[in-house]
């Protein structure tokens, strides 16, 4: 069982950008890590996934799939399954991104099931949470968020090393963050309701916070109370910026 505090965990999410050229900056973040204590992960497309795990090799950065198919194989075209993600050289996967469940309709049912499959295939999961802006201003900001931690996350994994990243819909790609009261407000209702699912499992689950994370408001976000680190988006894509927020841990 993982119980004790998690080690901050900084990942990037390249989303539909990065081309073999891009190959170049994860280099460079890979030679900037300095003395970091966090984890640091780089999640590319699919069709860099085995590349940029070879140029990683001998480095500390992980590399992470942006999603996979409930299933393990099959006629499900143009999807990616988790095995196929770890035979590629992936060691995590983000799922349940409010991308894939506003842009793919993905339920918490579904994505519960792609992180049974992932953690089937020896991935760690990111599975992430998040309100749009209409419910936060109606007010059910928490209700929504914790209704998708218990709806996507298994029974499973209880005994599995995961991270949930708490994703305001609103805050990404935005320039737009929340405040930091609200920050940490989100993030004690989710601790609270990883330790009434998974017991005393659930204090050692990283809790990660994206949404428009960048260098000059890393420093603040990841010292927030029950912030275990950042899903960075656009801010990962050069390698300056995400060591910049690497290196406010
Ligand atoms: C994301 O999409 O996971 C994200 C956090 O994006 P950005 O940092 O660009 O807001």
């Amino acid at each position: 069982m993982y119980v004790s505090r998690p080690q901050p965990l900084i990942a990037g999410n390249w989303k539909m950008n990065g081309v073999g050229a891009s190959l170049g900056e994860a280099y460079m973040i890979a030679g900037g890590l300095g003395d970091t204590t966090a984890r640091v992960a780089i999640c590319p497309p699919a069709t860099l996934v085995q590349r940029l795990a070879e140029v990683l090799a001998d480095s500390a950065v992980l590399v992470g799939g942006q999603d996979c198919h409930a299933e393990e194989a099959g006629a499900f075209t143009g999807d990616v399954s988790a095995a196929q993600l770890a035979d590629a050289g992936a060691a995590l996967v983000i799922l349940g991104h409010s991308e894939r469940r506003a842009g793919h309709g993905e339920t918490d049912e579904l994505v519960a099931r792609k992180v049974s499959a992932a953690l089937r295939a020896g991935l760690e999961p990111i599975i992430c949470v998040g309100e749009t802006l209409d419910q936060r201003k109606g007010g059910q900001a928490l209700a929504v968020v914790t209704g998708q931690v218990r709806g996507s996350l298994p029974a499973e994994l209880a005994d599995k090393r995961f991270s949930v990243a708490y994703e305001p819909v609103w805050a990404i790609g935005t320039g737009l963050t929340p405040t930091t009261p609200e920050i940490e407000e989100v993030h004690r209702a989710i601790r609270a309701t990883l330790t009434s699912m998974f017991g005393a499992a659930g204090s050692g689950v990283a809790i990660l916070y994206g949404g428009s994370v960048k260098p000059s408001n890393a420093a603040e976000i990841l010292h927030a109370d029950e912030v275990g680190g950042a899903l960075v988006g656009g801010a990962s894509l050069k390698a300056a910026d995400f060591l910049g927020i690497i290196q406010a841990v």
